[in-house]
């Protein structure tokens, strides 16, 4: 469900005309819609209303600060995988009390950001990182919470670039090899405090039964390092459940919640979940603009102002985003590709799509392009990143101006012109 639809022959964002974004903010740009977010949220949320639980959510969906404000307003915690994010989470007011940081390859200045920060848990991926975070929190005389990050070997059913929990995946510990590294942070480690167990298998998952399967499989773990005398607070369930593009029918958060609900049953814990496109992935989307149109003996090609450094989700995975014009005509369909201006066969935004046919200088909205949209893009082909719009209500505001030219080349310079000498 959101807040994007046609009223008449406009399509909106809430009660705002996409048109008149595009007019007053140029293109491309992306446009959320706050009261989806919050809609998003509060369904997720009250999808575990009897439970003790803790929404982190993800913030690599997307990380702009007026997003997480919006989250952290209604109680929102955080999961963060990088010292940028948590600096963008606390900006945003953010409980560091209510953040999880996960992430394979945590830098020691991020590992201490975060301890000085008193996030509420990291959750380790290894056994070295382990003990670095016990190490820099025996320099800075703190204790620092921590969660093992199990690697249950469940295949989430979805793109192999975002399964994560498979063996053969670079994610979290092998469970056996988890207990052991439980015990000995527990006998040795005394600048770690375990509390909780962290899994979480991959994104985009339609089913119900792959975060089913984990759950068991963390809930087996967890009696074992009760029976080990560790005092576990926190099951952390991670994120990943999946949204509608096209034709999925991934489960409502209520079914999702009824799943877990089921399965932690008796479970003495607090809850924590880190849904990040769940929560985002339908509450914005991209608008772009049409340049220019070229029909080849192939193909017909519909030449678009956004590009993969824009939105990289349909390059990097082959992902499905609808379509839709900004203002609805009478043209006959035909059949295209929507491609973007970058020098890369695979800079595309649709390929061998139905669309109704698109004039130059005419928008078209991408949809669902909320999760894993701005914050994958780049500046790559010196393009400078684009606009971000909240609207609310009948109106909107720029969340993050479009980049400069003079932004794109800030902090380089000419070797030896001010910087570092050599002798
Ligand atoms: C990316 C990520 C999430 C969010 O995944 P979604 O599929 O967007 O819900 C949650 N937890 C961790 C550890 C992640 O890496």
């Amino acid at each position: 469900m959101h807040y994007f639809a046609y009223k008449g022959k406009r399509f909106c964002a809430e009660g705002v005309a996409i048109e008149k974004i595009v007019k007053e903010v140029g293109t491309p740009v992306y446009v959320y819609s706050e009261k989806t977010l919050k809609r998003h949220y509060k369904a997720f949320d009250s999808a575990f209303a009897k439970t003790r639980r803790m929404i982190c959510y993800s913030v690599k969906a997307n990380s702009n600060i007026a997003v997480l404000k919006t989250f952290a307003d209604m109680g929102s915690g955080f999961d963060i995988v990088s010292g940028g994010e948590l600096f963008r989470a606390l900006k945003a007011g953010a409980d560091p009390s209510r953040i999880v940081f996960s992430g394979v390859g945590k830098r020691p200045d991020e590992i201490e950001y975060a301890i000085k920060s008193r996030i509420l848990m990291f959750n380790v991926e290894s056994p070295q990182e382990l003990r670095a975070i016990d190490a820099i929190a025996g320099r800075l005389r703190k204790k620092a919470g921590i969660a093992i990050r199990v690697n249950p070997n469940v295949d989430p059913k979805t793109h192999p670039y975002i399964s994560t929990g498979l063996k053969k995946n670079k994610f979290g510990i092998e469970t056996e090899e988890a207990v052991r590294e439980y015990v000995h942070a527990k006998a040795r480690l005394k600048n770690v405090a375990p509390m909780g167990v962290d899994c979480h298998i991959g994104s985009q998952i339609t089913e119900i039964s792959p975060f089913v399967d984990a759950l068991a499989k963390t809930r087996a773990l967890l009696s074992t390092l009760r029976n080990e005398g560790l005092e576990i607070k926190y099951l952390d369930m991670g994120g990943g459940l999946g949204i509608t593009y096209d034709k999925e029918e991934p489960p409502l958060p209520s079914r999702y919640g009824q799943a877990v609900i089921e399965g932690t049953k008796g479970l003495d814990v607090t809850l924590i979940f880190e849904p990040g496109r769940a929560m985002v992935g339908n509450a914005g989307i991209l608008v772009t603009k049409a340049l220019y149109t070229k029909k080849g003996s192939a193909k017909n090609f519909v030449i678009v102002d956004a590009g993969m450094n824009d939105l990289a989700r349909p390059s990097l995975y082959g992902s499905y985003h609808a379509i839709k014009p900004v203002r609805l005509t009478d043209r006959p369909e035909i059949t295209a590709d929507v491609v973007g201006p970058i020098c890369e066969s695979g800079d595309f935004l649709a390929k061998d799509r139905l669309i109704p046919e698109v004039e130059p200088g005419e928008s078209l909205a991408v949809m669902s392009a909320g999760a894993y949209g701005f914050s994958m893009s780049s500046n790559y082909n010196t393009r400078p990143r684009v606009a971000e719009v909240m609207a609310s209500g009948a109106s909107y505001s720029v969340i993050r101006k479009r980049e400069t030219l003079a932004d794109l080349v800030k902090g380089e310079q000419v070797a030896g012109a001010k910087g570092r000498r050599t002798k």
